[in-house]
């Protein structure tokens, strides 16, 4: 299935599918529980288009992994052009807003941690950021204290308010533009709150945005 951009009232998108720039690290709850040193700048990395998928899609863990990791992460929608931009800029070109999940193989990304290799094997693979319709700017009344919520099969792993953010989100546009271009269809993923883990086939996952938002996925 080719994977567009589309909003939560079934509306269709324009924008292109573009990349997809995320952050590591960016809740000290998070930092803790993987006994990773809190960075002093954030930490950057970049999945391709073709990580992504639609939440219609089975998540499929590649089968040179052992230990597949949820990172439930809000997501930011680009709408503009942004490079060297500023936070009214910034703000100025979110089309919308959505829940996502960076799947990380854990066991992949810590050899190459080890190794100080890049992290694209264990996070940018085919399938790596399912992710839900998007919510217009408008239909989310504060998106940096909204709840972010994942159930595995029925159990809650992850609920936690993006206002526990370390960079919010203008502040991650504004230092993500300082680098390279944020495209019309590229998505931004803010990082996750504690509580990742492993996932396995026949999982159920639900995802929750806002209290709202509800989006089931299963793990193939
Ligand atoms: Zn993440």
């Amino acid at each position: 299935m080719t994977y567009q951009h589309c909003f939560e009232n079934g509306a269709s998108c324009e924008h292109p599918t573009g990349k997809v720039v995320c952050v590591g690290r960016n809740y000290v709850d998070h930092i803790k529980e993987l006994n990773n040193p809190v960075p002093t700048e954030p930490i950057l990395f970049i999945k391709p288009a073709t990580a992504l998928q639609s939440f219609d899609e089975q998540i499929v863990i590649p089968p040179y992994s052992q230990n597949c990791h949820h990172e439930t992460e809000l997501a930011v929608l680009v709408g503009e052009k942004l490079y060297g931009a500023d936070r009214e800029a910034a703000e100025n070109a979110i089309a919308g807003y959505g829940i996502g999940l960076d799947l990380t193989l854990r066991d992949i990304q810590q050899g190459l941690k080890e190794k100080g290799l890049p992290w694209e094997k264990a996070k940018a693979f085919d399938g790596s950021c399912p992710i839900s319709p998007f919510l217009k700017p408008g239909q989310l009344p504060d998106p940096q204290d909204t709840v972010l919520k994942l159930t595995v099969n029925g159990e809650v792993r992850q609920e936690e308010s993006t206002k526990l953010m370390m960079k919010g989100i203008l502040d991650l546009m504004v230092y993500m533009s300082s680098f390279f271009s944020l495209m019309p269809g590229d998505i931004i993923l803010t990082g996750t709150p504690a509580g990742v883990s492993q996932m396995k086939s026949g999982d159920q996952l639900e995802l929750e945005l806002d209290g709202r938002f509800k989006y089931a996925v299963s793990v193939k």
